[in-house]
């Protein structure tokens, strides 16, 4: 049956690199949900023309396979390097969604990122096709989600607490550019990575 059958996570996310923060959101949301695996999914190559400089997405996705490697329920996923255009999340989801039919899919996020999924493509039908785990982000309040969208949506976004870790890519690129470290905020294999192909310098 299948509600029998255990849940599969979707981390969604540039991992421009990915470090601890997203390490330990996965973790924690597997064990609260009983998820049989969170895929992470690193963002595509942005369309040319956008204000931000992202890392080219081999890269991202090699950094993502390294970090994830050593934990048995992590899985990486080329769906959106490997798509055409942009991505949108509900595409992704959709995608999903066709591979694991019958399993119920959790679309993981911190604070700031489920903040800010009403600025996304049909937020409302994403929030019918798939339920979401908001996890507590140092900096971002989950209550400002607002009553009335947890009310909506009661059922389908899930928050939860975790062990705060105020690290994010953004800090970890500052880091680097100006040579202070950061070690300990991510896995040793991608400082090392970092290194060997001078990133964000
Ligand atoms: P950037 O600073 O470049 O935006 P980031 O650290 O926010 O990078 P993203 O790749 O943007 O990382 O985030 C992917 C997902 O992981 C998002 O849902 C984001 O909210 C979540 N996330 C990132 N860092 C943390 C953290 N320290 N604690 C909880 N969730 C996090
Ligand atoms: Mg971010």
């Amino acid at each position: 049956m299948a509600e029998d059958k255990k849940g599969i996570g979707i981390m969604g996310g540039t991992f421009d690199p990915i470090h601890n923060g997203h390490l330990l959101t996965a973790q924690c949301a597997a064990y609260q949900h009983n998820l049989e695996k969170v895929i992470f999914v690193p963002s595509g190559n942005p369309p040319h023309k956008t204000e931000k400089k992202i890392t080219d997405a081999q890269e991202r996705y090699v950094m993502a396979l390294l970090a994830t490697m050593s934990n048995p329920i992590f899985d990486v996923s080329r769906i959106e390097i490997d798509r055409e255009g942009l991505s949108y999340t509900v595409d992704t989801v959709r995608e999903f969604k066709k591979i694991y039919p019958d399993r119920k899919i959790y679309f993981i996020t911190g604070a700031d990122a489920i903040l800010e999924i009403f600025t996304w493509k049909n937020p409302e039908k994403l929030l019918e096709e798939t339920e979401f785990i908001a996890a507590s982000r140092p900096g971002y309040c989950l209550s400002q989600l607002g009553q009335k969208i947890y009310d909506s949506y009661r059922e389908t976004i899930h928050p939860l607490q975790i062990p705060g870790l105020a690290i994010s890519s953004t800090d970890i690129r500052a880091r680097v550019e100006e040579g202070r470290p950061i070690k300990y905020q991510l896995p040793e294999s991608i400082e090392a990575y970092i290194k060997k192909h001078n990133l964000y310098r």
